[in-house]
């Protein structure tokens, strides 16, 4: 079974608009391919589950005044696509882990795992970028290597997932963890995007090839 892909967190507010502007996503754009081509994005197969997002800190307060961090981020189920356009991508304008819930602008619902980006921005303003990937076998290795991890207990998408993260990052910020409790589930984070993506393809070739 695999528990990936939905939304468990409820939208405040959704304003459906027109396609973003590439300017605003080209930087995820250019690296996502590379984590497409190693299947860290992707699909789970026959059940046709998208795995995969990637968000970016951003200022969005001329459309809404607020203290909850900002970002782009993927729409929900892009992960089987290997190519994203403005119809694919999502601003998070506002939210609040207590009542668990997300607020967004664009073309697209934001990704299941929006709260989960929500308490790592938390956790540091210096944190700009965050890929969530998915790998059966990344995800095994870090496991058994000991990386810091969320508990096996503790669900995707929640609240709770939300609280986990922001604890852990302020106890050791290596820009890496694994979420034992949410299957092959991997997070990369940095203070840029070139930073979250070096991490992730560095760490993947060191345990996987
Ligand atoms: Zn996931």
């Amino acid at each position: 079974m695999v528990d990936d892909g939905v939304i468990k967190f409820h939208f405040s507010s959704y304003i459906k608009t027109g396609p973003l502007d590439s300017t605003e996503y080209s930087v995820i754009e250019k690296h996502r391919e590379k984590l497409f081509e190693l299947n860290l994005i992707g699909e789970y197969l026959p059940e046709q589950i998208g795995f995969g997002n990637l968000s970016l800190r951003k200022n969005y307060q001329e459309l809404v005044k607020t203290d909850f961090p900002q970002f782009l981020i993927t729409g929900t189920q892009t992960g089987k696509l290997k190519h994203l356009n403005g119809e694919h991508y999502t601003k998070v304008v506002d939210g609040s882990l207590e009542n668990q819930s997300i607020a967004c602008h664009g073309p697209l619902e934001a990704s299941s795992e929006s709260l989960t980006h929500a308490g790592i921005y938390q956790a540091s303003i210096e944190i700009k970028a965050i890929f969530h990937v998915h790998h059966p076998l990344l995800w095994k290795k870090m496991l058994e290597k000991d990386y810091s991890r969320t508990k096996k207990e503790t669900p995707y998408g929640t609240k709770e997932m939300a609280e986990e993260v922001k604890q852990l990052i302020k106890l050791s910020r290596d820009g890496i963890f694994v979420m034992e409790g949410h299957q092959d589930g991997i997070v990369f984070y940095g203070a840029s995007v070139e930073e979250a993506s070096k991490l992730a393809l560095d760490t993947y070739h060191l345990l996987v090839t």
